[in-house]
């Protein structure tokens, strides 16, 4: 996992990103938070990501899981900035060029790149 933050940081974000903590976990699928469901989480506090462990079957869905908290991280790390606003759709359409993935729309940004499928969420 960590040499795909490494590679992703020097291919979509210059190699500007601090090293992070990365974790597995077997929550965050089924965090249900208005609007959205979760397969990871920034923590600007901890300086770290996670990303749901189900997603190692997924590499696709991991890859873009990942991207997504980098580019929070992004935002954090240049303007002190959370959420999926402006900042983050700009910092996202600059991160996924290097990969040709488009950039979000603020409507489409909080599932940017790839929006989870649904047999991928978890009862709650
Ligand atoms: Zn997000």
């Amino acid at each position: 996992m960590s040499d795909t933050y490494d590679r992703l940081n020097a291919l979509c974000f210059g190699g500007r990103l601090r090293p992070v903590v990365i974790r597995l976990e077997p929550w965050i699928l089924s965090i249900d938070t208005p609007g959205l469901r979760l397969a990871g989480a920034w923590d600007s506090d901890g300086w770290s990501i996670a990303i749901d462990r189900a997603l190692l079957d997924h590499p696709r869905l991991l890859v873009g899981a990942l991207l997504h908290e980098m580019v929070h991280q992004a935002c954090h790390q240049a303007a002190g900035v959370g959420g999926h606003g402006p900042f983050f759709v700009a910092a996202a359409a600059l991160a996924g060029g290097p990969l040709d993935i488009p950039g979000p729309t603020p409507a489409t940004a909080s599932t940017w790149p790839y929006p989870i499928p649904r047999q991928l969420l978890k009862e709650i």
